[in-house]
C-alpha cells in the first residue's frame, strides 16, 4: 500500500518557478531581470578613469559574449579577486559552477550566466543613460497597479499593459501575464491576505511584495496553493540536509537553489560601488585578454 497523505512537493521545480517569476516581475518593474537595490549604487560612484566610451565598449563586448564564456571569465575573475583577498575562504561552490558535471548543471550555469550578464548590461546602460530611469516610471505604474488590483477586470487591464511592453515581448515573457490571468482567482486571493501581503510603499516592502507574489505564483505553477508555495520557500533549509543540498564528490556541499547560486557569484558584487566597478573592470580586462588569443 502506498503512503497516504499529500504528495511531496518537488522543491527543485518550486525553486525553478520562483526564480522565473522573480525575474519576470523584475523585468516588469525595473526593466531588467535581477536588479537589486545595490545595483543602483553603480550609478553614484564611477571611477574617474572609466570613460563612457570604455563602458560602451564593455556593453558591446558583453552583448556578444556567450553564456559559457561569461561563466568562464567570471570564474577567472573570482579566482583573481580571492587571490587578492587571502582572508576570504575559497568557495568550493564556484568550482561546481565552473565545472558542470552533468547536463542539468551546465543548463543551470548557462541560465545563471544569462541572467547575470543581462543584469550587468542593464546596469552599465543605466550609467550611460540615467534618463532611462525616468522612462521606467511607466512600468512602475503597471507594477503598482498589479499589486493594487482587487478585481478580475482590473487585473485583466493591467496584465494586458504588462504583456504589451516591448521588452517583455522581445524576451518572450508574455506567458507570465497570461499565467496570472489564467490563475486570476488564486492571484487575487493571495493578495487579500492583508496580514501577509506587504502594502507599504517603501522600497524594502516593495521587494518583499515582489518576492511574495513570485513565491505564490511558483506554488500555483507547481500545483500547490500560493500560500503553500510561499510557506515552503520561506522556510526552506539552505544548509546541510536541506532539500536542494548537493554534495560534490569528495568536496564540500552546497545549496543548489538559485538564491545561494547568486550569492556565490562574483564576490565584488556584495561589497560597494567601488568594488563593483573594480570587479567589472577586472572582468572586462580578463575577457579582452581571452578574446585576443
Ligand atoms: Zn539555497
Amino acid at each position: 500500500m502506498g503512503r497516504r497523505g499529500p504528495k511531496p512537493v518537488d522543491m527543485g521545480l518550486l525553486n525553478m518557478w520562483e526564480v522565473e517569476w522573480y525575474k519576470a516581475f523584475h523585468v516588469l518593474r525595473d526593466g531588467a531581470p535581477l536588479v537589486g537595490a545595490q545595483s543602483m549604487r553603480a550609478l553614484t560612484a564611477s571611477r574617474k578613469h572609466i570613460t563612457p566610451k570604455m563602458v560602451r565598449s564593455w556593453v558591446t563586448h558583453l552583448e556578444e559574449m556567450s553564456e559559457d564564456e561569461y561563466a568562464k571569465v567570471n570564474e577567472l575573475t573570482c579566482e583573481q579577486i580571492l587571490k587578492d583577498r587571502r582572508t576570504e575562504p575559497r568557495q568550493n561552490s564556484m568550482a561546481s559552477m565552473s565545472d558542470p558535471v552533468n547536463e542539468a548543471d551546465s543548463l543551470r550555469r548557462r541560465e545563471w550566466a544569462r541572467a547575470q550578464k543581462e543584469e550587468e548590461i542593464a546596469e552599465l546602460k543605466r550609467y550611460l543613460n540615467p534618463q532611462r530611469i525616468f522612462a521606467e516610471a511607466e512600468r512602475r505604474t503597471i507594477w503598482a497597479a498589479l499589486c493594487r488590483a482587487r478585481t478580475a477586470p482590473a487585473l485583466k487591464q493591467v496584465c494586458e499593459q504588462w504583456a504589451n511592453l516591448p521588452d517583455v515581448r522581445r524576451w518572450g515573457l508574455v506567458c507570465f501575464p497570461q499565467h496570472v490571468l489564467v490563475n486570476a482567482p488564486e492571484f487575487l486571493r493571495m493578495k487579500h491576505k492583508k496580514s501577509r501581503f506587504p502594502t507599504s510603499d517603501s522600497a524594502t516592502f516593495d521587494e518583499s511584495r515582489l518576492e511574495y507574489l513570485a513565491r505564490g505564483m511558483a506554488g500555483v505553477m507547481t500545483g500547490v496553493s500560493p500560500m503553500t508555495g510561499i510557506q515552503l520557500l520561506r522556510t526552506m533549509k539552505h544548509t546541510e540536509g536541506g532539500p536542494l543540498w548537493k554534495k560534490e564528490p569528495g568536496g564540500r556541499g552546497y545549496c543548489n537553489c538559485w538564491r545561494c547560486g547568486l550569492k556565490r557569484s562574483r564576490p565584488a558584487h556584495r561589497w560597494s560601488a567601488e568594488a563593483w566597478w573594480n570587479g567589472i573592470e577586472l572582468f572586462m580586462a580578463i575577457a579582452k585578454e581571452r578574446k585576443k588569443r
